[in-house]
């Protein structure tokens, strides 16, 4: 095992291993996890105690995480002198799979997001969002249950890049001057200029893991969302590599709605995935209004950013919204939502969202008994109204509970 400068590492536990490309984990696995900014330090721990506890009943104490606390943001400021230090890494490297509380971003500050920068330095290239209804959780749908998709977004690429430089910098003339000069492009001399580079290696890397996941998990349809109406070349290329992609590497197993309605007449056959496209404004609409007709939507990374907030709302908010960032083997696992600063140290912030993203995570173990437990006892603790101020909020008859207390409910329906 690698050295660390200042990591303290479990005494017992082993390293998930990795061999022929496939995860090899042992019964104790060392895992580590960021506790996060904000609320962080409200949710992170009561999430560890419902993940031990589901982990302890599923298995009768023959399995057990070894948690490795590592540092990020505020508190590794305090603890190692520096926002994200080497160590967190190279333990995430080391470790494979580590799951994070949110990080804090100042806006317009010039500083780097920490969150970006990880998926970045790790190439965690695939945020994965699942959104799924949770019986009794205030929706303003009519039919909530309709909504059950997997969002893939794309993570390293797009606007997203930080390729970019401030309105009257020496940068931005000089790109805004060289662009006039060499293709006649006008660009205001008072314009902020940034770049969105979309290629066909990042398109296509999270395309087939989307694909793959609907193939692994049984799911029908994978919807390229795009915006190639008016960005051809970056969000229409998206469109077009992963119609080339599904050609070139799942043709035995998918089929495109040009051909579902050319030889099937509409109707999908068996054994097959439809590889279909909608363009990012109508697909938000068609979420909304028509949420069974989405189960994998592969997209990029900034329309990826606004679908899975909207998506989230539809099924209760960003409290409740797990998620993860996926690259070939490493894996980040972390709630949608952020710090929520307004709610920091008040323990009252609803920890669904992280302990949800727990529940994938064990999922990835390959421990599903255990991801299952925590579903079943968090969907029975909120249909006991049992729950915290932000769906109590909506809710009639609703006992509102803080954060441990909400998980401390969750463990006893385990
Ligand atoms: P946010 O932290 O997600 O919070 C927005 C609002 O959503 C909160 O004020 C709260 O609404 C609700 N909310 C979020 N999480 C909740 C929870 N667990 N329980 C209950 N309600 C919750 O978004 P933000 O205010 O735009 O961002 C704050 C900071 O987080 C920024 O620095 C941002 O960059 C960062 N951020 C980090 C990540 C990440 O680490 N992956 C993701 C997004 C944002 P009410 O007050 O109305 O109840």
């Amino acid at each position: 095992m690698s050295a660390f400068a200042k990591l303290q590492l479990p005494d017992r536990g082993e390293k998930i291993a990795v061999k022929a490309g496939r995860l090899q984990v042992p019964n104790r696995p060392i895992l580590p996890f960021i506790e996060g900014d904000g609320i962080g330090r409200d949710i992170t721990p009561p999430t560890l105690k419902v993940l031990d506890a589901a982990i302890k009943k599923a298995y009768k104490g023959q399995r057990e995480i070894a948690w490795l606390e590592i540092y990020a943001g505020a508190k590794a400021q305090k603890e190692c002198g520096e926002l994200l230090p080497q160590d967190t890494l190279k333990a995430i490297r080391e470790f494979t799979i580590a799951l994070k509380g949110p990080l804090e971003t100042p806006i317009g500050s010039g500083f780097r997001s920490l969150n970006v920068t990880l998926r970045q330095e790790l190439e965690l290239y695939a945020c994965i969002r699942p959104v799924r209804y949770i019986p009794g959780v205030p929706s303003p749908l009519k039919r909530p249950e309709e909504v059950n998709l997997v969002i893939f977004r794309e993570n390293t690429e797009d606007v997203y890049a930080g390729i970019e430089w401030s309105a009257g910098s020496p940068e931005a003339r000089k790109l805004i001057a060289w662009l006039k000069k060499e293709f006649s492009v006008q660009i205001r001399e008072d314009s902020g200029i940034g770049i969105k580079p979309m290629s066909e290696y990042g398109s296509k890397r999270l395309i087939r893991k989307a694909i793959q996941y609907a193939l692994d998990h049984r799911r029908r349809r994978v919807t390229l969302m795009h915006k190639g109406n008016i960005m051809k070349y970056t969000e229409g290329a998206f469109r077009k590599w992963g119609y080339e992609l599904a050609a070139e590497e799942f043709s035995d197993r998918t089929i495109t709605e040009d051909e579902l309605w050319k030889k099937y007449d509409g109707k999908l056959p068996d054994g097959k995935t439809l590889i279909n496209d909608r363009i990012a404004d109508i697909t938000f609409q068609h979420v909304l209004l028509r949420p069974s007709e989405f189960e994998v939507i592969a997209t990029p990374n900034l329309n990826g950013d606004y679908l899975s907030d909207a998506a989230a709302a539809q099924v209760g908010g960003l409290g409740v919204a797990p998620g993860a960032n996926i690259g070939d083997l490493t894996a980040l696992y972390e709630p949608t939502h952020g710090t929520a600063p307004s709610h920091a140290g008040k323990n009252e912030a609803n920890p669904t969202a992280l302990i949800l993203s727990g529940a994938l995570m064990l999922d990835h173990l390959g421990w599903r008994e255990a991801g299952e437990l925590i579903q079943n006892a968090l969907a029975r603790t909120i249909q006991q109204k049992r729950v915290t101020y932000d769906l109590a909020r909506q809710m009639e008859g609703a006992k509102r509970l803080s954060t441990s207390e909400f998980a401390e409910a969750i463990i006893e329906n385990l």
